[in-house]
């Protein structure tokens, strides 16, 4: 059945130069997040785990995942039939772990910074592992060991202590043989099945059965979200996370060099994630041509998809935004600060340097988004919703932090001490003053 102008798969088209400058702002704004009204939602569920522990924590199970479980913890060794896998899927999981482990290995803060400020005073920064990381893997409709891959493997480098991988339990009780393998490669400590909200809290405050944790990773719907958001501002808690989360969202920067229906493709791969995904393609100087080449492009491939539905209410939402020149395209680009930025460009790599803001980059039109989801080595637990502009992806040292350490000897101190005791002064703090004073008199008597 041939498609009608109106069925048709398509997104919005603005050329960049036309639009005010509200218009502008607005094709950089992502749908709002009601982020307030789900943390009040969250909240009675987080309070119960948090006074009633694991007793909570089975009946929200058998509540949202429909599964009445007798304990929600298990700690390796993890039993040989649970991790049964497809031996094809096994070493594509093998072979992913290698390059992932292979590229967050070499992000490792391994050595000390010295530097000598003044003579005979070293100031120096040294990494250590955050002790105990809790790594939410979602599994409310999808099997997702990649994500497990993402968060466990810089864990596992960076020499996390205790790694809680926590996911939904299946409907029969049980966690995905793929991600049970993936718990096992990365050296999990505990694996809870429990998954939204509750997950969440048990790890943040630690039950009878649940080891608390000190930072929480990982994306997940808007129950994770808000919890995570939630248990952060506790003082109580005393737990982190890795960044604020939200949809999925990829920019396509394509021009007269790239081909359609490799293009196409990039955008259908991001909007077949959920119907809340942002699909943005940004072109240089495009024909009128080569773009509707595009569109129909988008309009075949999509409707071959098993997820067609979802795509046709992301692809709905999306735009492509018209740009006479590369520049003006980063530009956007930049102000965007997309999640994912793919580059569909004649000499792609050039312009690398011209990036600002964005998650992760895929240069050239042989570099698919799916790689960096899955298996290149890059981690795919990216900021989103223009976080780019301050955050970093997950890597390796989101699972390590800094000491500074000060050593100063007594010439050091001759130097440094009438600094810090004038400073001390102006400020008013004696007991500062004399903590200097007290050493220099008692050296020089
Ligand atoms: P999920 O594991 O995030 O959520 C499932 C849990 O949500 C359930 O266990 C349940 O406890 C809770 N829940 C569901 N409905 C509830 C309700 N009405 N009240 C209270 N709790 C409820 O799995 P999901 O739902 O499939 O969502 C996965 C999310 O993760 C998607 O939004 C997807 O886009 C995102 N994701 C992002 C990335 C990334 O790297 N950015 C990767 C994978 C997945």
């Amino acid at each position: 059945e041939l498609p009608t102008a109106d069925s048709r798969i398509r997104m919005r088209t603005y050329v960049l130069s036309e639009v005010s400058s509200d218009e502008r702002s607005k094709l950089l704004k992502r749908p709002v997040l009601k982020s307030e009204e789900m943390i009040s939602k969250v909240k009675p569920i987080v309070d119960e785990v948090r006074s009633r522990g694991d007793a909570a924590l089975l009946e929200f199970t058998a509540k949202f995942d429909k599964v009445q479980l007798a304990s929600t913890v298990i700690f390796p060794p993890f039993a040989p039939e649970t991790m049964q896998i497809d031996p094809t899927v096994k070493s594509a999981i093998d072979q992913a772990y290698i390059n992932i482990r292979k590229f967050h290995a070499a992000q490792v803060d391994g050595e000390a910074l010295v530097v000598e400020t003044m003579p005979g005073v070293v100031c120096s920064r040294f990494a250590r592992p955050i002790s105990r990381v809790g790594l939410y893997v979602p599994g409310g409709t999808a099997i997702l060991p990649s994500t497990a891959l993402m968060l466990g493997i810089p864990a596992q480098v960076a020499g996390c202590k205790e790694i809680v991988l926590a996911t939904p339990p299946r409907s029969d009780g049980s966690i995905s043989p793929e991600v049970m393998y993936v718990a096992h490669l990365v050296g999990a400590s505990a694996l809870l099945k429990a998954g939204g909200a509750q997950a969440v809290a048990a790890m943040a405050y630690g039950t009878k059965t649940v080891p608390k944790v000190d930072k929480i990773f990982g994306p997940g719907n808007q129950w994770v979200t808000a919890a995570k958001m939630l248990v952060q501002n506790d003082t109580d808690a005393l737990v982190s996370i890795d960044m604020p989360a939200g949809p999925s969202e990829v920019l396509v920067i394509a021009d007269h060099t790239s081909n359609p229906a490799f293009v196409a493709a990039d955008l259908l791969s991001q909007a077949e994630h959920g119907a809340d995904s942002q699909v943005v393609l940004v072109s240089v100087d495009l024909s009128q041509e080569k773009l509707d080449h595009i569109e129909k492009e988008v309009d075949v491939q999509a409707r071959a998809l098993s997820r067609v539905d979802i795509v046709r209410q992301s692809i709905a939402k999306s735009i492509i935004v018209k740009t006479s020149s590369v520049e003006e395209a980063i530009a956007f680009s930049n102000d965007y600060a997309p999640e994912h930025l793919i580059l569909h460009l004649k000499n792609a790599r050039d312009n690398v340097t011209l990036i600002d803001n964005a998650g992760s980059v895929f240069v050239g039109s042989y570099t698919p988004e799916s790689c960096g989801d899955y298996a290149s080595g890059t981690n795919h637990t990216l900021p989103t919703n223009g976080y780019a502009r301050q955050f970093s992806g997950v890597n390796t040292l989101s699972f390590q932090k800094h000491i500074t350490s000060q050593e100063i000897t007594f010439d050091g101190l001759k130097g440094l001490g009438p600094v810090v005791a004038t400073l001390a002064d102006c400020e008013g703090l004696e007991a500062h003053a004399h903590a200097v004073r007290i050493r220099l008199r008692a050296s020089s008597t």
